[in-house]
């Protein structure tokens, strides 16, 4: 039996069509020049990546993942010091805490915007917690003016790891600078991404963004003046910094055709409910505007259903598959605390579902997955 063209969780054509042109004589100019790492691209990204979230400083580098720990080093966050962080999300935002010598605290996360629950942040927090970070997740932000004021209200620091919510706005505010610092991530599946691993740093604090410069070379701040701080090798490629900034410049279509098809997703699969549930809008002090990295589900037969998508040419991702609390790495660990239950984030590991979400999937991909998720639960509604 002939099979319907499958449909990728993700595409790696990443709407580069137009640009091309504009980017190969980019390319031919860095490879020209010699000059490869952390150069004159690189710079013009910060600059742009600066003017587009208004940050006043942005540190490029390796990776989201990187950045989180030069977050925390360079804020001096370190050894004795807890850090509280949701128990659904991917790894990196608690492993950072670790690499910094500290230790993450979990706290649950509510069910509509999958972001850190106040209450449980409130009970968690501990006489050597030094800072909360928030977490946006999928497609939209945590509720930043009620975390940033409890961490206040207990005199501590505020992060956010915005790796997936470059073009977020809280407010007027742009996600990633609600507190010291937050960060990007350009990982190619994300909304805006590279032809390989970038990230950002971004903060409107001067001394943390000149210690995440120090850090993000072997820790020297110049000529001449020795390694005064242990810092890592981090540096961000000429060549993914010409990526961005060209795909930069269709940042915001990209992020309207998302929700385009995101709304097209809901309209489709609302009638399955309750059995399958819709991305919700949840409630927040500060209204955000959405920005679909990832269109998710939820289902109770969610393996199944992946394995039915796959069998029919669709590809999915679950995000996440397991609460951090579950993950053998913080199990095992003295000095990681779970003080809290995380009812939320363990239901959300089993139920949660990514369908395919780019620029590039077209109305018809859409209802064919849709089509397909019908399919597979029909019969078993109500
Ligand atoms: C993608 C992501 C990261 C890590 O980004 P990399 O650039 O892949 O290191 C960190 N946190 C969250 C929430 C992410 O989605």
């Amino acid at each position: 039996m002939l099979k319907d063209p499958s449909i990728p969780f993700f595409s790696g054509a990443v709407g580069l069509h137009e640009a091309r042109e504009g980017l190969a004589a980019r390319v031919r100019r860095i490879a020209e020049s010699g000059r490869f790492v952390d150069g004159p691209a690189v710079a013009e990204l910060e600059q742009a990546v600066s003017a587009y979230t208004e940050a006043r400083y942005a540190v490029a580098c390796n990776n989201a993942s990187d950045a989180l720990i030069l977050m925390m080093k360079a804020a001096g966050i370190g050894a004795g010091d807890e850090v509280i962080v949701p128990a659904y999300t991917f790894l990196a935002t608690a492993s950072c805490v670790v690499h910094a010598g500290a230790e993450p605290v979990f706290a649950d996360v509510l069910p509509d915007s999958y972001a850190l629950d106040p209450d449980s942040v409130r009970a968690a927090i501990g006489p050597n917690t030094k800072a909360i970070m928030a977490v946006h997740l999928f497609h939209q932000a945590a509720d930043l003016h009620t975390l940033r004021e409890i961490a206040y209200e207990y005199g501590l620091d505020f992060f956010e790891d915005s790796a997936e919510a470059i073009g977020m706005r809280v407010g007027d505010t742009h996600a990633g600078l609600w507190g010291r610092a937050g960060v990007l991530s350009f990982f190619p599946t994300k909304t805006l991404g590279a032809l390989g691993d970038a990230g950002m740093l971004i903060t409107d604090d001067e001394q943390l963004a000149q210690r995440a410069t120090h850090l993000r070379r072997p820790g020297s701040a110049g000529r001449g003046d020795g390694h005064t701080l242990t810092g890592m090798d981090s540096r961000c490629d000429e060549l993914q910094a010409a990526v961005l900034l060209t795909r930069l410049r269709s940042l915001d279509a990209d992020i309207s055709r998302r929700a385009e098809l995101s709304e097209r997703y809901t309209a489709r699969l609302a009638p399955l409910a309750p059995v399958v549930t819709t991305p919700a809008r949840a409630d927040a002090r500060e209204p955000s505007n959405l920005v679909w990295y990832v269109y998710l589900i939820e289902t109770e037969r969610r393996d199944e259903l992946v394995g039915f998508l796959q069998e029919n040419g669709v590809g999915t991702e679950t995000y996440y598959p397991r609460p951090l609390t579950a993950q053998p790495c913080f199990q095992g660990r003295p000095g990681t605390r779970v003080p809290v239950p995380v009812p939320v984030a363990e239901a959300a590991a089993e139920r949660a579902l990514a369908l395919p979400l780019y620029p590039d999937l077209t109305e018809a991909q859409v209802d064919r997955v849709c089509d397909l998720v019908h399919e597979f639960h029909r019969g078993t509604r109500r």
